[in-house]
């Protein structure tokens, strides 16, 4: 959401295309292959023939994938594409990024940041504050805070020294639930009983990269904290970001 941490260059887009026309090109040689032997071993041309059909479904589906989003069609054929694509095809993505050198953060920030778009494009609007989750991670409270905000929000007193007094607002002005999280385990037990339709997720580029996958589904707007002192310590967030998500969920007589 902040444009400011996004990446210069569109990696992620850059290496989705490309392996998707690398496993097209594979698919075609195997079935050139594959018909060149057909007349002479049938077994021979099977070998190569089953291959190509692996290649060809695994460009296939992020095409169709990416063509129902830009053609804004949702059916059966999207969410399994969709399924597979989180599930499968990003995470090679990310891993040939990492074995190009690319660093998995951007390439991770790039993603939220579609995913993002995908979210508010297709939800925006519709929700109502009980429907929607502000998750936090603890480390945006600072270390020395008496006030422990991990079971509820409202215990901070609002001295300013983080960000957590801007989320009290937030929650009183739009009607949200507020929660935070130290960790994973917490996180997805929040989710288990609160039942949000949709999440708005403030975490780091790890954090938040696994969360949207354990979650999926369920939609979820991700915004990055800030790390000035690092990992999981005393983080900030742009708070502008988790409140413009919001509005942009809620449906228009909430905002
Ligand atoms: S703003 Fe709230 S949570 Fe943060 S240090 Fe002050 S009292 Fe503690």
């Amino acid at each position: 959401m902040n444009d400011s941490t996004l990446p210069s260059r569109p990696w992620f887009k850059y290496i989705f295309s490309g392996l998707t026309v690398f496993l097209l090109l594979l698919a075609a040689m195997g079935s050139y292959v594959a018909v060149r032997f057909w007349s002479h071993s049938a077994s021979a041309a099977l070998v190569w023939a089953l291959p190509a059909f692996v290649f060809f479904l695994m460009a296939l589906l992020p095409a169709i994938f990416y063509l129902c989003l830009k053609l804004n069609v949702r059916n059966g054929f999207f969410y399994f594409a969709q399924r597979y694509c989180v599930r499968l095809y990003f995470p090679l993505i990310l891993f040939l990024g990492e074995r190009l050198r690319i660093d998995k953060e951007l390439l991770v920030k790039e993603l939220v940041q579609y995913n993002n778009k995908y979210v508010i494009k297709r939800h925006g609007n519709t929700l109502a504050p009980q429907d929607l989750l502000i998750l936090l991670p603890h480390c945006l409270q600072v270390r020395d805070c008496d006030y422990r905000v991990t079971t509820d929000i409202g215990r901070c007193v609002g001295c300013g020294r983080c960000s957590i007094h801007h989320f009290v607002r937030i929650g009183k002005e739009y009607g949200v639930n507020i929660c935070t999280a130290t960790g994973g385990t917490l996180a997805r037990r929040i989710i288990r009983e609160q039942r949000p339709r949709a999440i708005v997720a403030v975490a780091c580029s790890r954090d938040l990269y696994s969360g949207l996958s354990d979650t999926f589904p369920l939609p979820v707007v991700g915004v990055f904290n800030q790390l000035h002192h690092g990992p999981c310590i005393d983080t900030s967030v742009d708070t502008s970001a988790v409140e413009g998500a919001v509005r942009q969920l809620l449906q228009k007589n909430y905002v």
